[in-house]
């Protein structure tokens, strides 16, 4: 593999394990980052690199993109406003980096017809209790009175955008739904339940646990996660597609909260809150969140399956 890929978001969590896995295998990488959350010591590994170039600077920056973008074969577009609190308190930031930013970025990919993948999430799928959820199910992301729902209508529009590019211009495109995605390099303070946990536990303190600890995730190793974003990216049959990108293991905040102290060696005990008290009145949280990958297994014969166990190693 030589091909040169852009990675917007590379100095973050999954963008930064992306950019090891293409180094890794003889390619070229370009990153785009404002470092909002990301970091460059993500990059360390990489960072003496031959074939790494690291930019630190907006995809709101259209001459900036456009150039980068002349100069690779693909783009991974992961670049965005992430994290629940972050997205609360900043609701106009995400619409105008995620979907505005997403715009600025296909416009160049169409123009000049750079293949791309462009991360959403699977927060478009919003509280809708029809599980496990398909790609091809309606999207259900709420109102736009809870700010909360900026990040999942920024991602929605990201996804139409590209598709609407796909329809238009024939640019080549892949969306990958991301669920929850957790291992090295994740922030405590990404708003992920997962590092939060392990970082109270490591410093002694009761893990918080908000509402009853009965609602549920699927937490997915960051490698599996990049493992099937660079089979997505090589798979022709991917092209003008959504893809659910996950674990379909599910497991209760209640459970997680129990195998963190097991993990780490330390009962550290968990304490409750009502949601309300750190992330506002209006906040809804979703019960469970499954995704279906019978389409991500039949195109490229892999599905996520590191054990949660070894997601807190
Ligand atoms: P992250 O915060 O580590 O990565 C996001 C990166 O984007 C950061 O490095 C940040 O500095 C960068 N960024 C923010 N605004 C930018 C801008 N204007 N221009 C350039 N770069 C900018 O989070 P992550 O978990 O690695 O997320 C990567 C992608 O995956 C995001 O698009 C996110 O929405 C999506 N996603 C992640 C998860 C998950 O569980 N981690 C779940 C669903 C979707």
């Amino acid at each position: 593999m030589t091909e040169h890929l852009l990675i917007t978001g590379g100095a973050g969590f999954i963008g930064s394990h992306l950019a090891d896995r293409w180094l890794a295998e003889g390619g070229a990488v370009t990153v785009l980052d404002d470092l909002s959350t990301g970091r460059v010591e993500n990059l360390r590994a990489a960072a003496r690199h031959p074939r790494l170039r690291f930019e630190q600077g907006s995809v709101l920056d259209r001459r900036r993109v456009r150039r980068l973008v002349e100069e690779v074969d693909l783009i991974a577009h992961l670049g965005a406003v992430v994290g629940v609190r972050r997205v609360c308190e900043r609701p106009l930031e995400t619409l105008r980096v995620n979907a505005g930013g997403s715009e600025v970025l296909l416009e160049a990919a169409a123009e000049l017809g750079r293949p791309t993948l462009v991360a959403s999430s699977s927060e478009v799928y919003g509280a809708s209790p029809r599980l496990p959820y398909r790609e091809e199910q309606e999207l259900g992301y709420g109102s736009p009175e809870i700010p909360r729902w900026s990040y999942a209508a920024s991602k929605a529009a990201a996804e139409s955008n590209a598709l609407a590019h796909h329809e238009a211009s024939g640019l080549e495109v892949r969306i990958v739904r991301f669920f929850n995605t957790s291992g090295p390099r994740q922030r405590p303070n990404s708003g992920m339940v997962l590092p939060r946990m392990v970082a109270r536990a490591l410093a002694g303190e009761p893990l918080v646990i908000y509402g009853d600890g009965q609602q549920s995730r699927c937490f997915c190793h960051v490698r599996d996660t990049v493992e099937a974003v660079v089979r997505l990216m090589r798979e022709p049959r991917a092209n003008g597609k959504v893809f659910n990108v996950g674990s379909a293991r599910e497991v209760s905040i209640e459970q997680l909260a129990e195998l963190v102290q097991q993990r780490v060696g330390r009962k550290v005990g968990v304490e409750r809150r009502p949601y309300a008290e750190d992330f506002g009145a209006d906040f809804v949280d979703t019960r469970r969140r499954v995704p279906c990958l019978a389409r991500l297994r039949d195109a490229i014969h892999f599905e996520p399956a590191t054990p949660l166990e070894r997601l807190v190693d």
